[in-house]
């Protein structure tokens, strides 16, 4: 079986894994790169393999870094199955429809600017329909289900306490009598979290892709990080303020909510406003709710008291742009948690620009701030940030609370993994910048005594392959002499045009698939090249 890194390697975004066993191929986690220009660029690549010949795609959880270029394949082609848990459906469908509607909006507005400097212009990596078309292959499983997806190759998700849904993906494949059992953490929750339980424990797995977002940091603890707001919010009180908290719409904008209305069960604080103004993160809200069954002891019981911890007489959530404005003219104190989480777009822009340069004001991080945002820039001390064209002062109280983050610290790391019982597992490090990834892996190694390391971009493996199966066709066709590769080359035409026409045959009859105009313009394109190739013999 081979395998290959295409993404969240040496970085947090991105992340996705091809893994291939005989003719089948398929892919753990399909996410988006984000983050600046440069590794965006990765999300165009096509990669060694082309969408159509995908069986699956095996989904850790809905956040966009694990989730966002599964429209972009099924534009492309693809037609398997998107096998993940049902809560993680739920917020797919959410989430990669607003992913759609950003990169139209990105489109449209490098358009405009093409239009005025004579560019070429830009179509999006995919638009709002096609993340909608990219649903119908969802085919949802329920946590700790054993399910067959093959002949020798099963899986099971186990609860990864990240985000409501989130999974860690456990993976048997034999080959060639050859059997090995590959685990993907996804992302690891921090345990204490609230609504969502701590991550499952794995005892067994022969090879172990893990994450090191938080790799060499430690964060406080969830009752210490606690106080620190309940803090934070007197303070604002006193002082008739506000506080701001850009916040990731799914799990850390809930988790606040559920920790405000906390204080207010235990009378720590007044009934103030507690604005939540995302309508991503509204539409999660109510995803939240419709799955209660995956929330944890603790969230369970307050429920079962008649209460709904998302749901209190001072959240006000506001959908609409005039409902958002509105929240300006509230003069009193009060908390407005919006997205996105790193500051770079949405409605928190918004917040910042008439909050930032207040000296009363409070600016609360809660959430990983990768490399190039503005949220790191806030975080890192800059004096001034540039929003909407205009430098912004930084002049309001900002604070870094790590204790409500959604991913396990290097203690909690390091902790989950003491729990794999093979002294010959492998461990491949990911889904954390380089020097984290690194630090990490050299820790693995030294305390635990595994095989760990970092894989780079594109890095391919040979995981293992039966002694009477050739490694690979391309390798084989290597070493053939010269004059043998034009028979060579004769027989693939000949194969591969009976595949194709008998494939073509099948669609030709589907209706809808049959007028697609990006395969009729492929079919255009295979004519014109037989008739090139013919006119010059
Ligand atoms: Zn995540
Ligand atoms: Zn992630």
């Amino acid at each position: 079986m081979k395998i290959e890194f295409l993404g969240g390697v040496r970085t947090v975004t991105g992340s996705a894994t091809l893994l291939e066993k005989d003719s089948l191929k398929w892919l753990v986690d399909c996410g988006m790169f984000q983050g600046g220009k440069e590794i965006e660029k990765k999300n165009y690549g096509t990669g060694s393999y082309h969408p159509r010949n995908l069986s699956f795609i095996l989904l850790t959880h809905a956040h966009i870094d694990h989730s966002g270029l599964i429209p972009k394949l099924v534009r492309e082609g693809f037609r398997g199955k998107v096998v993940c848990t049902k809560a993680t459906l739920d917020l797919c469908e959410v989430m990669l429809r607003d992913s759609g509607h950003i990169q139209e909006m990105e489109a449209e507005w490098q358009n405009r600017k093409d239009r005025r400097s004579g560019g070429k212009g830009a179509t999006p990596l995919y638009t709002v329909k096609d993340a909608e078309k990219s649903l119908r292959f969802f085919s949802p499983v329920n946590y700790n289900e054993i399910i067959s997806l093959t002949d020798g190759l099963k899986v099971r998700f186990q609860d990864a306490g990240h985000i409501l849904g989130s999974a860690i993906i456990e993976l048997w494949v034999e080959e060639g009598g050859e059997g090995k059992k590959l685990v993907f953490s996804g992302d690891l929750g921090n345990s204490g979290q609230p609504i969502v339980r701590d991550p499952s424990w794995i005892k067994e797995a022969d090879l172990l892709w893990l994450e090191s977002t938080y790799g060499n940091r430690f964060h406080k603890s969830r009752e210490e990080t606690s106080q620190e707001l309940l803090k934070i919010v007197q303070e604002a009180i006193a002082h008739q303020a506000k506080v701001i908290i850009p916040a990731f719409a799914v799990e850390r904008t809930q988790d606040i909510v559920y920790t405000l209305g906390q204080f207010m069960r235990e009378g720590l604080i007044p009934s103030i406003p507690v604005y939540i103004d995302s309508p991503l993160a509204i539409s999660a809200t109510e995803i939240f709710k419709k799955n209660s069954d995956c929330f944890d002891r603790e969230t369970k019981e307050i429920l079962l008291r008649g209460e709904n911890p998302l749901d209190r007489p001072e959240i006000i959530y506001t959908r609409t742009t005039e409902e958002s404005k509105a929240i300006n003219e509230d003069k009193g104190p009060g908390i407005i948690i919006s997205a996105s989480g790193m500051c770079d777009s949405g409605r928190i822009k918004h917040h910042l620009k008439h909050h930032l340069w207040r000296e009363k004001s409070h600016i609360v991080i809660i959430g990983y701030q990768g490399e190039g945002t503005i949220g790191r820039r806030i975080v890192d001390g800059a004096e001034s940030v540039r929003l909407f064209g205009e430098e912004i002062a930084i002049k309001a109280h900002i604070h870094t609370l790590g204790g409500f983050s959604a991913h396990a610290d290097q203690k909690g790391l390091l902790e989950w993994l003491s729990h794999f019982e093979n002294p010959q597992l492998e461990v491949f490090v990911n889904h954390g910048e380089e020097k984290v990834s690194m630090e990490l892996s050299q820790l693995i190694r030294e305390r635990f005594n595994l095989k760990a390391e970092v894989p780079l971009w594109r890095e391919k493996r040979i995981l293992f392959a039966p002694e009477e199966r050739p490694i690979s066709e391309e390798a084989r066709e290597e070493e053939v002499a010269p004059e043998e590769t034009f028979h060579i080359l004769l027989r693939h035409l000949d194969r591969n045009y009976k595949r194709l026409r008998r494939k073509l045959k099948r669609w030709g009859g589907m209706g809808e698939e049959a007028q697609d105009p990006h395969r009729l313009r492929q079919l255009e394109e295979v004519n014109r090249k037989i008739e090139e190739l013919e006119s010059e013999l």
